[in-house]
């Protein structure tokens, strides 16, 4: 296990440092009390786009071994579920690119049978057209799009390769597949896109989606902009909101880290992932899984635990795997300290880390 010495551990609780049993049920529970039920997978480090915010124009990406394969990743969802975990996510890198991805859905869309709630993507959207309905299909619940412009020049600009139309077909697809409540995530920078927000919205609104605006977290490097100067708060981004549409606070959750408002007169819901200006460290319920297998316990963090070493060191073994996941709860820490610095402190970028 690697626990930085920089991190002090606040308010710690009564040790509680593995699954705990309650009643039938077996559940991680973290030495503040938090109670980890969700997952997110990071299935690859690899994208067939390369956003701003996110990644480097040139990026140099895990050789093939380095990464969990499918089938350790099916065993690693096997194990967490187990232990009570009620929520996998899949992402990435582009989990969709990631060649048999649709086998690694099937394997986990069947945990729904020993105690799984959700399993749910997000994706670029880029290859929904084609996939959309075998994801719905393999078991899917919901699925999160990443759209930062309806702009085909910007969104070129933001993604460095991407194009607009196609993921905009993709989410046509998904919506012909069935998918319901459809959320859009989009990365707000000043200078960028900030001005997109109401635009945004409509657009969620008129296709009947949820959208969730993110201020930027300073993870790898990017070589693009200054962070610190594209950083536009959620505060902001609710104020340009409120000359075009009244926000009516909810206390509704989709058991991630968003704050949502409804508009009246319409389903869609609009979300706001704050890490600057609204720390959501406090009741965090997730941990995630890099594209190498390491059990990160915080995104903002370094605590983690080489979950590939013990998968490949103890083949078939899933207790073994169980306890070293249940033991790594102990040095889940506190939360994040993101400064908006020039250089990160955390120098995996998002692809790499499972956004
Ligand atoms: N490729 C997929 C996508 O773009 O949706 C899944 C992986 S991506 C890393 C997951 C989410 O993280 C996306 O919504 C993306 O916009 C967001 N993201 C990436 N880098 C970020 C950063 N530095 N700060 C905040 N959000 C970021
Ligand atoms: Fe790829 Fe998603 Fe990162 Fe954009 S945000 S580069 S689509 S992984």
């Amino acid at each position: 296990m690697s626990t930085p010495a920089s991190d002090a551990f606040p308010q710690r609780n009564t040790p509680n440092l593995s699954a705990k049993k309650h009643g039938e049920n077996a559940s991680l529970v973290d030495g503040f009390g938090r109670h980890v039920n969700y997952v997110r997978f990071s299935v690859t480090d690899r994208c067939d786009f390369r956003c701003v915010y996110c990644m480097s124009e040139q990026m140099t990406f895990l050789p093939r071994a380095r990464i969990l394969t499918l089938e350790e990743l099916a065993a690693l969802g096997r194990a967490l579920v187990e232990l009570g975990v009620r929520k996998i996510r899949l992402t990435g890198g582009e989990p969709l690119v990631r060649q048999n991805v649709l086998w690694l859905f099937r394997e986990l869309g069947r945990l729904h049978e020993c105690g799984l709630k959700e399993l749910v993507l997000t994706t670029n959207g880029s290859q929904l057209g084609r996939l959309s309905a075998e994801l719905k299909a393999a078991g899917v619940a919901r699925l999160n799009i990443s759209l930062d412009s309806l702009n085909p020049e910007r969104f070129r600009r933001i993604t460095r390769v991407g194009e607009l139309k196609t993921v905009l077909r993709g989410i046509q697809a998904a919506q012909a597949a069935g998918f319901q409540r459809l959320k859009l995530n989009a990365v707000i920078l000043k200078g960028r896109n900030h001005d997109e927000v109401t635009d945004l919205a409509r657009f969620a609104i008129e296709n009947g989606l949820d959208i969730s605006y993110i201020e930027e977290m300073p993870l790898g490097i990017i070589g693009d902009h200054d962070r610190a100067e594209a950083y536009y708060s959620s505060d902001a981004i609710r104020a340009d909101l409120a000359h075009a549409f009244t926000l009516i606070p909810t206390t509704e959750t989709t058991g991630g880290p968003s704050r949502y408002y409804r508009i009246p007169g319409s389903e869609t819901r609009i979300g706001f992932i704050s890490p600057h200006s609204h720390n959501f460290c406090g009741d965090c319920n997730r941990v995630r899984v890099s594209a190498e297998g390491r059990l990160l316990l915080c995104l903002g963090q370094e605590h983690s635990v080489d979950l590939r070493h013990v998968l490949r060191a103890h083949p078939g073994n899933r207790e073994r795997l169980k306890q070293a996941i249940a033991a790594a709860m102990a040095i889940k820490p506190h939360g994040h300290d993101f400064q908006l610095g020039s250089q990160p402190v955390i120098l995996r970028h998002m692809s790499h880390t499972g956004g």
